[in-house]
């Protein structure tokens, strides 16, 4: 699950830039991998600090309207809305996403990538943004199965390369 990338600024971060700008250093410390297994405990599906929106790929959005049963253009009036040419779920004033329900997420199964790829974001996985933003908050840090390097690398280029589209 996950809920926010990017910032309420609107601007959103290349994120194929920062897998290539990962330093030796930011990936030093995952080298031998990293604990995570997601407790559903919802957090990450709120908006918080300075991340915020849930954006949505064009895939996601077919994804979701299949779901939801619904045509691709119905979905997109009903439930996106689009900021500096992303499109993202719309903002409620609950910070919580529309889809979480109960702390689960009501659409599972066709959740948007960045969502699937939670917590292993280029632009979290230096120690420092992790130590005080993701273990911070994220109950799953640290539990669970260790996910090594190779499967954190594709992770993370998945999630780059899903920065990149509308
Ligand atoms: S779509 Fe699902 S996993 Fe993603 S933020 Fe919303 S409730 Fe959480």
């Amino acid at each position: 699950m996950a809920s926010k990338l990017t910032n309420k600024k609107e601007t959103r971060p290349t994120a194929v830039v920062a897998v290539t700008k990962l330093s030796a250093k930011d990936k030093a410390w995952w080298k031998d991998g990293v604990q995570f297994e997601c407790q559903g405990s919802g957090k990450c599906c709120v908006s918080h600090d300075q991340y915020g929106f849930v954006y949505l790929t064009e895939s996601d959005r077919v994804n979701m309207a299949k779901l939801l049963k619904l045509k691709l253009t119905d979905f997109e009036v009903q439930y996106c809305e689009v900021t500096d040419g992303f499109y993202h779920l719309k903002e409620i004033k609950d910070p919580k996403c529309m889809f979480l329900k109960d702390k689960r997420c009501t659409v599972y199964e066709a959740r948007p990538t960045q969502c699937r790829t939670w917590p292993f974001w280029p632009e979290v996985m230096n120690a420092k943004t992790w130590k005080k933003e993701v273990a911070a908050f994220c109950p799953g840090i640290g539990k669970g199965r260790v996910w090594s390097a190779v499967e954190i690398q594709t992770i993370l280029d998945e999630q780059a390369m899903s920065e990149n589209e509308s």
